[in-house]
């Protein structure tokens, strides 16, 4: 029998994937807000909500997951701020996605692809400039840019129905694509149903999801929040797919988000399965991703992390040293307030000036974030690095652009850049 999917809002006391109440808690990072719930400034004065985030291991199935879902509607919104086309690196990776797709699995100019969850349309502009006919689904606001870059988008979130009317409109899709969203989804069986139904047998289903080796020996508890229902091994996905009869028959590790893992799956049973995707569980077992000791040893470097950025900025603020922040991705919310960094030790966030966030504060500590111009006025004695797992083409970015600032990198452990 397979276990029901589509969770329910609010405390989780089952494992998402396979169903058991065996779960371990690895570490309690307490309430946060959403974090990619900017405030406006008149927003401020109002009452702020947040939920529990709890990093939480399966014993029976392996899966690591949070164990509060907060209702899409509160995480999504429709000004949802986050476009993927936004980081260049980002970027050329998910067309490199497309392209891959089609050189490997031979796709030809009829063939139609669909991105769930598609942002601004960067994969399937991948897709468009290999002659396939492209269809993107996307419920926020984001959509609208697509359109405008020509990238046909329906602004719906993806469900069993409209994976009908879709199928039914344009006919059999060769591959779907889900980047960095299969994590996200509440509502997972409905999701794997709805592709099911647009594929036909041997289609194939394409996804990225973070991946949690990479989250674990890099101490990225930053990338835990709300959104991120599972942090996914390979091993558990095998688990999760093969309920609904699709099998996964390659994996690749890719570098972005800091680590992921890029999941081919073909709808129905078949034999002819990569190596990688053995050697790739083999790897997982040899690396402790099951065993609770490798979680108590993360969740200790995660708590020696907090402590040494803590009382640097605070030894630095002391010092009458100015410290600011670089960047604000998701991620940065859950680190600010785990860490307690408000605007006395960090006055302001810098981002580029494209940035949608601009103007905004961060959730939780309210920090402003502010065009990088002010920061390269400024020269502040130290800038802290929040999107650290892009570090190094940040920082040179910055240097080219005057920034002066020591560089403080947060994670995996707290140290100044040399660079
Ligand atoms: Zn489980």
């Amino acid at each position: 029998m397979i276990p029901n999917h589509d969770l329910p809002l609010g405390h989780l006391t089952y494992c998402q994937i396979c169903g058991s109440q065996n779960l371990e808690l690895v570490l309690d990072l307490g309430h946060h807000p959403p974090c990619d719930s900017l405030l406006k400034k008149e927003q401020l004065h109002e009452a702020e909500r947040s939920y529990p985030l709890r990093f939480m291991r399966c014993v029976e199935c392996g899966l690591v997951q949070i164990d509060y879902v907060v209702a899409p509607e509160v995480l999504f919104f429709p000004d949802y701020p986050y476009r993927s086309g936004i980081t260049e690196t980002l970027s050329r990776y998910l067309q490199g996605l497309a392209f891959k797709i089609v050189d490997e699995y031979a796709l030809d100019r009829t063939a139609l692809a669909i991105d769930i969850g598609s942002n601004d349309g960067t994969v399937l502009q991948g897709f468009k400039a290999k002659g396939l006919r492209v269809l993107g689904i996307e419920p926020t606001n984001v959509a609208k840019i697509a359109i405008a870059n020509g990238i046909p988008t329906v602004q719906e979130f993806f469900t069993e129905s409209l994976a009908k009317q879709v199928r039914a409109e344009y006919g059999a899709v060769s591959v779907v694509t889900a980047t960095n969203m299969f994590a996200h989804v509440n509502v997972l069986g409905s999701l794997i149903c709805g592709v099911s139904t647009l594929l036909d047998d041997g289609g194939l289903f394409v996804t990225e999801s973070h991946y949690l080796l990479d989250l674990v020996e890099t101490v990225q508890y930053d990338s835990i929040y709300h959104e991120h229902l599972k942090y996914y091994s390979l091993k558990p996905m095998i688990r999760l797919m093969s309920y609904y009869d699709f099998t996964i028959v390659d994996v690749e590790r890719i570098p972005n988000y800091g680590g992921s893992i890029r999941v081919y799956a073909k709808k129905g049973k078949w034999d002819k399965v990569s190596d990688r995707v053995t050697a790739l569980v083999q790897l997982e077992e040899e690396k402790g991703l099951y065993d609770r000791c490798t979680y108590k040893r993360f969740a200790d470097q995660v708590i020696c992390s907090k402590v040494d950025l803590l009382s640097l900025t605070a030894d630095l603020h002391k010092q009458g040293k100015r410290v600011v922040g670089i960047g604000c991705p998701g991620r940065a919310s859950t680190s600010l307030n785990y860490c307690n960094l408000d605007t006395v030790l960090m006055p302001y966030i810098a981002e580029q000036a494209s940035s949608l966030k601009l103007g905004l504060y961060s959730p939780g500590n309210h920090i402003p974030i502010v065009d990088e111009r002010i920061m390269f006025e400024e020269n502040p004695e130290y800038a802290v690095m929040l999107s650290w797992h892009y570090a190094a083409p940040i920082i040179k970015k910055l240097r080219e652009k005057g920034l002066r600032s020591k560089i403080i990198i947060p994670l995996p452990q707290v140290h100044v850049s040399e660079d």
